[in-house]
């Protein structure tokens, strides 16, 4: 993945000052073709011409005044398509609502269901539903997180059961949703409830174990269960952004200004990648 910044064109210096622009660096995100199924296939699949590039920084980036120095400036945007920097600080912000929401409520498993046949965009989407709809049916809370691997969708689920959840239960229900496709599964126990609060959602350094969503997929990029959470979820992200704008005036020992410009006063790095609630789904 590259990560460097954008060498200056000849002519960028005769050009008309304006806001400053986000570099727009191109990276590879799928080394090889998508199977039949994810990419082709039924109704309202994406479009045969796949982009098989992302930006490496945010490519929409919005204003702030800045905490500190009262000045504006422009943080990215965070939405987790627009590019790994926003991918990133997307998995950042949901990592510590969800690691906040399990000191009162932790998940007792985790799970990960993937399709091995070519399995078609909403049809995969479908058999993700009816499995989910029957581990709440044996009483399961789940927070289910689409992810991709070179291109194709597999899903990674934290599941709070009130019993035993084996490997076997989750194979038999993970089949049995998808109606005859050769399918596979994993469950393990929750080791560490903060590790998988990370992983669920690739909070990790490993830039190998991450990828930002394709670009044609319009469905949601996760979903959870009535009970799985403590609290809402935009209670929860509303109390880290709390909680890292506090540990940012401690560490400068300054207070936030008050902000009368109109332009959001939210220019310090907990603020960066604070999506709105519909587009993080
Ligand atoms: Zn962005």
């Amino acid at each position: 993945m590259a990560d460097t910044a954008r060498d200056p064109c000849p002519g960028d210096k005769n050009a008309p000052p304006g806001p400053p622009r986000a570099p727009m660096i191109m990276t590879l995100t799928c080394l090889s073709p998508l199977p039949a199924g994810e990419g082709a296939g039924c109704g309202h699949d994406p479009p045969l011409r796949r982009p098989s590039v992302v930006v490496a920084r945010c490519a929409r980036p919005r204003p702030v005044r800045d905490w500190r120095t009262g000045e504006r400036r422009l943080i990215p945007c965070g939405r987790p398509r627009c590019s790994w920097e926003c991918r990133d600080l997307w998995a950042g912000r949901m990592s510590a609502a969800l690691r906040r929401s399990f000191r009162v409520l932790p998940p007792t498993h985790f799970v990960r269901v993937t399709a091995l046949d070519a399995v078609s965009v909403g049809e995969l989407t479908r058999c993700v539903g009816r499995f989910l709809r029957r581990l709440r049916r044996r009483g399961c809370e789940y927070f289910a997180a689409s992810e991709w691997r070179e291109g194709r969708r597999h899903h990674h689920v934290l599941v709070r059961a009130d019993g035993d959840l084996t490997s076997a239960v989750v194979a038999e229900l993970w089949r049995a949703s998808c109606r005859g496709a050769r399918v596979t599964s994993y469950c393990r126990r929750v080791a560490s409830v903060e590790a998988s609060a990370r992983y669920v959602v690739k909070d990790v350094k490993d830039g190998s174990k991450k990828e930002v969503p394709p670009a044609w997929f319009r469905g949601r990029l996760f979903s959870y269960s009535k009970g799985f959470l403590a609290e809402p979820l935009k209670v929860l992200m509303r109390a880290v952004v709390e909680e890292w704008r506090a540990q940012a005036r401690k560490r400068t020992g300054k207070h936030q200004p008050d902000n009368s410009s109109g332009v959001s006063n939210e220019g310090t790095q907990a603020e960066a990648g604070q999506p709105r609630q519909t587009e993080q789904r």
